[in-house]
């Protein structure tokens, strides 16, 4: 299943943040595994059995960052109704979009930072274990 025209190898460095979360990709081996729902991680990696519940510390601070952004959208909101006044409808569906968006993008952006900043910890402790 290796493709060499897949995924340029990269020794160093690593798939840019976003790609990453975008896609959820292993901080290990590059696969699309990290997310099992749209903002919720995985337990392991399906393909190289990292192990994510343990990397994932600073979850609990997500519920923090949801009200934040929906605050940041409640203030957004109101601050285009009063300069543009749009039509109910254009609103409720605009919002809905960008909620979900935002919110989603957010917490897999978020997320994956941690995860990844996680790993780079755990290979520095092993690295110097050794
Ligand atoms: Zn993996």
């Amino acid at each position: 299943m290796i493709r060499p025209d897949a995924s340029p190898d990269q020794t160093e460095g690593q798939p840019g943040l976003f790609q990453a979360a975008l896609s959820g990709l292993c901080p290990r081996c590059s696969k699309p595994t990290v997310f099992e729902a749209p903002a919720r991680i995985a337990l392991k990696c399906d393909a190289c059995e990292l192990d994510y519940s343990e990397l994932e510390r600073g979850a609990r601070w997500a519920g923090l960052l949801t009200i934040l952004i929906a605050v940041l959208l409640i203030s957004a909101a109101i601050g285009i109704d009063m300069a543009l006044q749009p039509p109910f409808w254009l609103q409720a569906v605009f919002w809905s979009v960008i909620t979900i968006t935002a919110v989603l993008g957010g917490l897999r952006l978020y997320k994956t930072a941690l995860l990844y900043a996680a790993y780079d910890a755990k290979l520095e402790q092993e690295k110097s274990g050794e």
